[in-house]
C-alpha cells in the first residue's frame, strides 16, 4: 500500500491534499501529527472533511493518540459529520470516561446528525462499562428504529450489555430473535446467567453451544469455582482438553483456584507441569495462585519455591505465602518473610495483615503479633478491620490472657461478630475457663443461631461441669430452631479423582476394603494403648453427627483409604470440611508413629501435620 502511494510521487509531484493524507497514513505520533495539523492550517485543509476525518480519527482512536487533543480538534469543525461523530464516542468509549460517548450521543442526535451501524457497539460499549441499563434500553429503541437491529455485532453488544447488568430477560429475548447467533452471542448469554448465580442456565445454554471457544470454557468454569463446585470445574477443565481447546492464563489460574479449594494437590502440580512444558509465562496472577494452590494443598516447601521463582512479586504473592506459612503453623518463616517484603519496600494490604496476624497466631508469637496490630494503623494508615482484631482475640485466647482478650472484645470499635466470641469461646474451652464459656456460649447462640455447632460447644460444657439439664435444654433449643448439623466430609485427592467421605459412609466402591483396613489399624492403635476418648467426646467441639460410632469418622474412613491406595511410605493427604475432630487427631498422631507415615491433614481453617506421634499445631487447634 504505501509503495503504491509512494511510486508515483516520483514522478508526479502530488497535491497538498493527498501529500497530507499520504503523511497521515504514516504518522507515528503526536508529535508528528501536530506539525502536518499545522500544515493543514497553511493550507486551508483544515475546513476539508477528509484530511480532518482522518487527524481526528488518528488522535481519538490510535494508541498514539491524544483524545484531548481530539477534543479540541472536533470542537474546531464547524459541522462535523457521522464519521467524526463515530471517532470521538469512539474514543470516548474506550478511554476511562465512558459516560462521555453517551453525552457526545445525545448531542449528537440534538444537531440531527443520523448515527450509523459503526456509532453502535461503541455506545453500547460505554454502557456496558457503565452499567447504563436505561441508556441501553432507549440505545435499542433507537437501532430498531434506524434498521440496523439485524447487525450482528450490534446485536452482540446489546446482548452483551443486557446480560452483564444482569437484565438476563431483555438479553434472552433479544437472543431467541437472533437468526445469526454467533459464539460472542452465545458467550454473552453463558457469562450473564452464570455471573447472576444462575448457574443451571448457564450449564444448559451452554451444553447446548454449537462452537465453544477458549472464552466461553473460561466463564463457565469460572463461574463453577466462583459458585464454589469445584470438582465441576475439574470436570469441564478435562472436557475443555478433549475438545482440544488450548487453556490460558485465566482459565489455569481458575483450576489452580479450584484444586486449592478441594486439596487437589496431584491436579495441581499438573497444571503447573502443563504451565512449564507449554513454556507459557507465569505472570504475577498465574503465580500468586500457583503460591495459594501448594500451600492450600499441603506442600508448603513447594509454595516456597514457586514463590521464590516469580520474577515481579507484589503483594498478592507475598501475601499468599505468608497465609500460606500461617496456615500451616510456621509462624516464624511467615514473620520473617513480612519482615522482608516489608524491607524490600512493598506495602502491606489489609489482607497481609490478616496473614501475618494468623501466623502470629497459631505459632504463639504474643509480642509480634501485638506490635504487628499497632503498627497498622500508626505506621502504615491501615485501619484494623473485625478480622484483625478476631486474629488478636485468638492470638491473646490461645496464650491463655483471657482478660486480655475479653478486655479487647468489650473495648474494640466494632460491634464483636460471631468469628470473635467463637475465638474467645475456644479460648475458654483450651483453658477450662467454663464460667466466662457458658455466658460466652449464650451470647454465641443469639449472635450464630443458625450455626450447629454453637449449640453443641455450649451443650458439651454444661454437661463438662456436670449441668446435664441445661445441656438438654440447649440440644433441645437446636431441634425446636431447625438447626442441622453440617456433616462432616473428608477427601482424599488420587490420581485427578477426588475421593470423598462422609462419617459412617459406605457408598465408596471399596468400603468393604476401607472399613477391614480401618479395623486393622484400630487395632494396631489399642496395642499400643490408644483408648477412643468416650469421656473427651463429651467435651468434643466436633460438629458430625454424634451418633456415629467414632470409629466411622470421616476422617478415619479418609486414613484407611490412604493406606489401601498409596505405597507404603507415601504421605497421606487428607481434607476435611470441619475442624478436626480430638479423637480423630490422637489417632492420626499414633498413626503417624507406629505406621511411620506423615499424615497432612487440612480442615476449615488450618494444616496438621501428623508426624512420629506429633502434630505440627501443637495441640492447639
Ligand atoms: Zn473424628
Ligand atoms: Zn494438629
Amino acid at each position: 500500500m504505501a509503495r503504491l502511494l509512494m511510486a508515483p510521487a516520483n514522478k508526479f509531484p502530488m497535491d497538498p491534499k493527498s501529500q497530507t493524507l499520504s503523511l497521515l497514513e504514516t504518522c507515528s505520533g503526536m508529535e508528528e501529527l501536530k506539525q502536518i495539523h499545522a500544515q493543514m492550517f497553511k493550507t486551508g485543509l483544515v475546513l476539508d472533511a477528509i484530511p480532518i476525518s482522518r487527524l481526528l480519527s488518528f488522535c481519538a482512536t490510535s494508541a498514539s493518540g491524544d483524545l484531548s487533543y481530539a477534543h479540541l480538534v472536533f470542537q474546531g469543525i464547524q459541522r462535523p459529520n457521522t464519521f467524526m461523530w463515530n471517532a470521538m464516542v469512539r474514543g470516548y468509549s474506550n478511554s476511562n470516561n465512558p459516560e462521555e460517548a453517551l453525552l457526545l450521543y445525545h448531542h449528537m442526535l440534538h444537531f440531527s446528525v443520523p448515527p450509523n451501524d459503526y456509532t453502535f457497539p461503541f455506545l453500547l460499549k460505554s454502557c456496558a462499562a457503565l452499567s447504563a441499563l436505561e441508556e441501553t434500553q432507549q440505545i435499542h429503541a433507537q437501532i430498531l428504529k434506524t434498521g440496523f437491529g439485524f447487525q450482528a455485532h450490534a446485536t452482540n453488544a446489546l446482548l452483551h450489555v443486557y446480560a452483564k447488568s444482569g437484565s438476563l430477560e431483555s438479553a434472552h429475548r433479544l437472543f431467541d430473535r437472533v437468526n445469526q447467533r454467533d459464539t460472542v452471542s452465545w458467550n454473552s448469554m453463558v457469562d450473564g446467567y452464570a455471573k447472576s448465580g444462575d448457574m443451571e442456565r448457564a450449564r444448559e445454554l451452554f451444553n447446548q453451544m454449537p462452537a465453544k471457544n477458549v472464552i466461553s470454557w473460561t466463564s463457565i468454569i469460572s463461574a463453577c469455582v466462583g459458585a464454589g463446585l469445584s470438582k465441576e470445574a475439574l470436570h469441564l477443565f478435562h472436557q475443555m482438553q478433549n475438545a482440544g481447546v488450548e487453556p490460558d492464563n485465566v482459565v489455569l489460574a481458575r483450576i489452580l483456584s479450584a484444586c486449592a479449594h478441594l486439596g487437589a494437590l496431584d491436579q495441581g502440580r499438573w497444571i503447573h507441569a502443563y504451565i512449564d512444558k507449554r513454556e507459557m509465562q507465569i505472570d504475577p496472577v498465574l503465580g500468586c495462585t500457583l503460591v495459594d494452590m501448594y500451600a492450600k494443598c499441603g506442600d508448603v516447601e513447594e509454595a516456597l519455591s514457586v514463590f521464590r521463582n516469580i520474577k515481579k512479586r507484589g503483594v498478592p504473592a507475598w501475601t499468599a505465602i505468608i497465609t500460606g506459612l500461617a496456615i500451616h503453623g510456621r509462624g516464624r518463616e511467615a514473620i520473617d518473610l513480612f519482615e522482608e517484603m516489608k524491607r524490600t519496600g512493598i506495602k502491606p494490604n489489609v489482607i497481609t495483615f490478616t496473614g501475618a496476624l494468623t501466623a502470629c497466631s497459631y505459632a504463639g508469637l504474643v509480642d509480634e503479633g501485638i506490635l504487628i496490630f499497632n503498627s497498622m494503623k500508626r505506621v502504615y494508615n491501615v485501619s484494623p478491620s473485625i478480622e484483625h482484631y478476631g486474629c488478636v482475640v485468638d492470638l491473646l485466647g490461645r496464650a491463655g490472657m483471657l482478660k486480655e482478650a475479653e478486655e479487647l472484645v468489650m473495648t474494640m470499635p466494632m460491634k464483636p461478630n460471631a468469628a470473635i466470641w467463637g475465638a474467645l469461646l475456644k479460648a475458654c474451652h483450651i483453658h477450662r475457663n467454663f464460667e466466662l464459656g457458658k455466658q460466652i456460649g449464650k451470647i454465641l447462640l443469639e449472635v450464630d443461631p443458625g450455626h450447629s455447632g454453637r449449640y453443641i460447644h455450649l451443650a458439651n460444657i454444661f454437661a463438662t461441669t456436670g449441668e446435664w439439664d441445661q445441656a438438654v435444654k440447649v440440644r433441645r433449643l437446636m431441634k425446636d430452631r431447625g438447626v442441622m448439623k453440617l456433616p462432616g466430609c473428608s477427601s482424599v485427592s488420587l490420581n485427578g479423582v477426588v475421593h470423598e467421605f462422609l462419617a459412617g459412609d459406605r457408598s465408596h466402591s471399596q468400603a468393604k476394603e476401607i472399613y477391614l483396613m480401618w479395623s486393622r489399624i484400630a487395632e494396631r492403635l489399642r496395642q499400643e494403648g490408644y483408648v477412643t476418648a468416650t469421656r473427651d467426646s463429651l467435651l468434643d467441639l466436633e460438629e458430625e453427627e454424634k451418633e456415629t460410632a467414632i470409629h466411622q469418622h470421616s476422617e478415619k474412613l479418609a486414613i484407611a483409604f490412604g493406606f489401601i491406595s498409596t505405597e507404603p511410605g507415601t504421605v497421606i493427604r487428607v481434607t476435611k470440611n470441619l475442624r478436626v475432630c480430638e479423637d480423630c487427631h490422637t489417632a492420626a498422631k499414633l498413626i503417624s508413629k507406629i505406621y511411620s507415615r506423615e499424615i497432612v491433614m487440612r480442615d476449615r481453617t488450618r494444616f496438621h501435620l501428623f508426624r512420629d506421634g506429633n502434630c505440627s499445631c501443637k495441640d492447639y487447634w
